[in-house]
């Protein structure tokens, strides 16, 4: 008997039928005898809807009204899921984020959860009861509602279960698991049976949209055991621990890609020491995103510098660069639109040289162009161009051999 929170996205409450069939998820664990907290997200592409109605009100509504607004739809799906336990006759009760005590930092549209006050759900959980929680919001300075960034649910789910010390958060969702890569675009794509929290936090911030990187996160600070897995099927999904438990340290688990990427060359850049930092200052400002970073001299005086940016960034990193053009002397910029970014992640690279030159090899056999690379010590990402994407991702979990089952260790 222990303590489970269980935690289910959009489509696994995205009707009165789906939320039946997440009721007797609870119930079935319930039954166990475990203790229950469930986290549920808005159903369906409710939160989706509600961020374009208010778009159909104005072209930019203030973040504070959109936290309001967004965070009743997780609130239909509290009390539904409650009502479904309660017709069953178990014992159930919702909360929101504000009562279940979950403070989060005074910003709207993208807060961090700061403390969580959890005396209530423990109290109701002692009398017998399954406590219901909305993720995704909590409150700031005692009275405001705000959200945690979209996805977030999973990381209310997590936060509470490290809060609680719960034994375990599972995470519900309509697939069965992690995967090597995106099964919608290689067939050959492989559940995987675990996988570390490093890895599993690369690939959620190269943009896997398995789970909200912030709760890899958390997990990883509180040592939270984390399993995905399908509301729809029973089989067991993929667990997300510590390194040291994994089956095998693999060179690479996982491939991640991410499409709308551009590259931005600023030519002709002074070559002093303080050039690099006021064009990333500048851009910063602007809250422009960043990501791979190169930066070559063409000659003693003059350097050029290309950067990676969502290409929905790419009009305005332009223009701002443009506007400080006199003070940050340069030549000239140019941009690139149309490029993918391609990662593999695997913890065995930290101890295996020629990763990253295998990858190179892959690719040049494929006649595919590196434009970009960038590294750490469990990933290698490139970018190239987008039409070579899938080519890229299907090679190369091909030469990694990702599709086959690794040994169980001994
Ligand atoms: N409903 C929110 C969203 O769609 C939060 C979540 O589902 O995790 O982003
Ligand atoms: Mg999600």
């Amino acid at each position: 008997m222990g303590l489970i929170v269980q935690k289910f996205g959009g489509t696994s409450v995205g009707s009165p039928e789906r939320i039946m069939n997440a009721a007797q998820r609870v119930i079935e664990e319930k039954e166990r005898g475990n203790d229950i907290v469930v986290v549920v997200s808005a159903m369906g592409k409710t939160t989706d809807h509600l961020v374009s109605l208010a778009g159909e009100i104005s072209s930019k509504p203030s973040k504070r009204e959109m936290d309001m607004l967004l965070t009743t739809g997780e609130q239909v799906t509290i009390s539904l899921l409650t009502m479904a336990l309660q017709a069953q006759g178990f014992d159930a009760i919702s909360y929101t984020g504000w009562q279940a005590g979950i403070q989060t930092e005074h910003i709207h549209g993208n807060a961090r959860i700061t403390g969580i006050d959890s005396e209530k759900i423990k109290n109701q959980l002692q009398k017998g009861k399954i406590a219901v929680v909305a993720g995704f919001q909590g409150f700031a300075d005692g009275s405001e509602i705000t959200t945690l960034g979209r996805g977030g649910s999973d990381t209310t789910a997590v936060a509470l279960a490290a809060a609680l010390q719960a034994d375990k958060c599972d995470i519900y969702t309509d697939v069965t698991g992690v995967f090597t890569t995106d099964p919608r675009l290689v067939k050959t794509a492989r559940k995987l049976d675990g996988i570390s929290y490093d890895e599993m936090l690369e690939l959620a911030n190269l943009g896997a949209g398995v789970l909200h990187p912030r709760a890899v996160e958390f997990a990883k600070n509180y040592g939270v055991p984390l399993e995905v897995r399908s509301s729809l099927e029973s089989e067991s999904g993929t667990l997300i621990e510590e390194e040291t438990m994994m089956e095998q340290n693999l060179v690479v688990r996982g491939i991640a890609f991410e499409d709308q990427v551009s590259r931005v060359t600023v030519c002709g850049l002074p070559n002093n020491l303080l050039s690099l930092s006021t064009i990333f200052k500048t851009l910063a400002s602007h809250g422009l995103n960043v990501d791979i970073i190169i930066q070559s001299s063409t000659d003693s005086n003059t350097a050029s510098l290309s950067f990676s940016v969502k290409t929905g960034d790419v009009a305005e990193t332009v223009d701002v660069l443009e506007m400080h053009q006199s003070e940050l002397g340069f030549e000239k910029i140019e941009s690139e639109n149309g490029l993918s970014k391609v990662s593999i992640v695997g913890s065995g690279m930290v101890s295996n040289p020629g990763v990253a030159a295998e990858m190179f090899h892959v690719l040049a056999q494929e006649g595919i162009e590196v434009k970009m690379v960038s590294t750490s010590e469990i990933k290698v990402s490139t970018v190239i161009g987008h039409d070579d994407m899938v080519k890229a991702v299907e090679a190369l979990h091909d030469a990694f051999e990702l599709s086959k089952q690794p040994a169980p260790a001994v």
